[in-house]
């Protein structure tokens, strides 16, 4: 993890890295970011975890499946999240939920999405692979039981 500490102590200035100008933090296309006060001059950006800027990626605005950021679909293609990852082969798209993907899960046989599905016995998880992969875990509280 990061020093969440010192980020703690310095309250709202998040001094860029690169140019010591305090970061600003801004709502963008892939969910919110970071971006210097020294822009254009300096293009530093910073992920946002929990509302600091910070080099890892908030786990909500991750892929699942190839940890590459997830970014949201224009608002004509309506409210869903894709893999920054398209282009290289993971097709993992996310509904959205109040600006953020929605929870996603994956098997643990194949790596690929989970889906709930709605069985004889009540919901259920299958993969998104079926039938290619037949492997599928039961609910609880809307979550897969591994
Ligand atoms: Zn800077
Ligand atoms: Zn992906
Ligand atoms: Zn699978």
């Amino acid at each position: 993890m990061t020093d969440a500490k010192n980020t703690e102590d310095n309250e709202r200035t998040h001094p860029c890295p690169t140019c010591k100008k305090p970061l600003r933090r801004i709502e963008g296309k892939m969910g919110p970011f970071w971006g210097c006060s020294g822009f254009p001059e300096c293009r530093t950006t910073m992920n946002d975890v929990g509302g600091h800027p910070s080099d890892e990626i908030d786990e909500h605005y991750r892929c699942p499946v190839c940890t590459r950021r997830l970014v949201k679909a224009d608002k004509e293609k309506g409210d869903y999240w894709f893999c920054s990852g398209y282009s290289k082969g993971c097709k993992v798209t996310l509904a959205d939920h109040d600006g953020i993907p929605e929870a996603a899960y994956r098997c643990k046989e194949c790596g690929h999405l989970l889906v709930s599905r709605k069985g004889k016995n009540g919901v259920f998880w299958g993969c998104s692979e079926f039938p290619r992969c037949t492997a599928s875990y039961s609910d609880k509280n809307n979550r897969p039981v591994f």
